[in-house]
């Protein structure tokens, strides 16, 4: 048989074809192509599982009480391979981050306030209410301390937010899925120590006094499955903390603005500087002192303008008294703790992310609930003749829209006033 040439260029093309994939493959596994995709080094929320025995712990906010666009306020979100997640306080304008990652917000029902600061939760009414909006249908649960009395405690402060939010929820009645419009407050002793606030699935939380501002901060350890977590808070260095984070496997703890940022950033006086940066807040060299005793396998200095001119003075004040792992948190930071490894990146998100699925499908709402509402408020919730009064028709440009989404359905919606 006479092969043709073609034939011949087939057999030496075909060998080289085999050679060259055993020398890509070998490539592939010891040096790097420029056309194969390289190992990832950042994380993408709601695209990586998380294994039965890991935690992922996500900075939400890690700045000061004046939010910036770079920085909210504090908040932590814990996630664990067991399914369970917890927010660890929710300062203002952390409720954004948390949309930014993709997590249907009946699992994001659990929430733990170390205090009443503002920056600590003064996102808590936007997760409660855009989070019922967009989907969560569970109540909002929320631990919270005692104060010295009564008026300073966390029970006081959202059953008054729920107050505050009365319009707000007149509102809304009747409109949506209302089983997600719900608190239920967990008040516990301030002063408990190491005291048991949460227990359920094989997580347990405890609390701790922190000291800061007056009597009623805590701080929280959340131990699960061999692993630790600690949040302070707020606090200045003290016993119970150097006592109860011992063994964390992530210590989060505040650390404040370097003094001479306050002074020259913030226009602080010399005298106020150091008051607050030094004994109402913990310093940099305090923070490091903290983490050098109870030595963690991760510490996380947060509650500081995280900047290309701050972050020096910040780690060189930590470095003075700690040797140890140490990020300086800044929003979107994520932590990958096992027992074998801490992985720590930054996360790269989408800022215009939707409503994520739902955790389980949604009622239609009862228009009949509104009734609760108006006997309760002793009012009409419809609106007066006065305001009636101002309707200005649209009903030729409104009515193709019912149409149209009736046909779409395949159901008739009535025109309102129709029925
Ligand atoms: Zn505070
Ligand atoms: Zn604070």
């Amino acid at each position: 048989m006479k092969r043709s040439p073609s034939f011949a260029v087939g057999v030496v093309a075909g060998v080289l074809l085999t050679l060259g994939c055993a020398v890509l493959m070998a490539a592939k596994s010891e040096k790097v192509t420029p056309v194969d995709p390289r190992p990832r080094d950042y994380y993408t929320p709601n695209t990586e599982k998380l294994e039965a025995d890991e935690m992922r712990v996500i900075a939400c906010g890690t700045g000061m009480p004046t939010t910036r666009a770079a920085q909210a306020a504090a908040c932590f979100l814990v996630e664990l391979g067991n399914g369970d997640k917890f927010l660890f306080d929710l300062g203002s304008g952390s409720a954004e981050r948390i949309s930014s990652l993709q997590i249907p917000y009946n699992y994001l029902d659990k929430v733990f306030l170390g205090h009443l600061h503002t920056d600590h939760f003064g996102s808590l009414h936007d997760l409660f209410v855009g989070g019922a909006l967009m989907g969560r249908n569970v109540p909002l649960r929320v631990w919270g301390p005692s104060g010295a009395v009564p008026e300073l405690g966390t029970k006081y402060a959202l059953d008054r937010m729920q107050e505050m939010l009365t319009w707000d929820l007149s509102g809304r009645v009747g409109l949506t899925d209302p089983r997600g419009y719900v608190m239920e407050v967990t008040e516990f002793d301030y002063k408990g120590v190491n005291h048991v606030v949460y227990e359920e699935n094989g997580v347990t939380i405890r609390s701790f006094p922190a000291i800061h501002a007056i009597d009623g901060p805590v701080s929280f350890a959340l131990e699960w499955n061999g692993l630790k977590f600690v949040f302070s808070s707020d606090t200045y260095p003290n016993k119970w903390f150097i006592e109860h984070a011992q063994d964390a496997d992530i210590a989060i703890h505040e650390c404040f603005v370097a003094v001479p940022d306050l002074v020259e950033k913030m226009r602080f006086t010399p005298e106020s500087a150091l008051q607050v940066g030094t004994q109402v807040h913990t310093s940099p060299q305090a923070f490091g002192k903290v983490m050098t005793t109870i030595r963690p396998r991760m510490a996380v200095a947060y509650h500081f303008f995280n900047d290309f001119d701050t972050a020096a003075a910040v780690y060189d004040g930590i470095r003075q008294t700690y040797d140890g792992p140490v990020s300086l948190a800044e929003d979107f930071m994520v932590w990958n703790v096992t027992k074998d490894e801490i992985r720590t990146r930054m996360s790269i998100v989408e800022e215009r992310t939707w409503a994520p699925p739902l955790g389980r499908p949604a009622v239609p709402p009862k228009p009949e609930d509104r009734n609760v509402w108006e006997e309760r408020l002793g009012t009409s919730l419809g609106f007066s003749e006065f305001i009636q009064s101002g309707f200005w028709s649209v009903d030729d440009v409104l009515r193709p829209v019912y149409e149209a989404t009736s046909e779409e359905f395949g159901r008739e919606f009535p025109y309102p006033g129709d029925e």
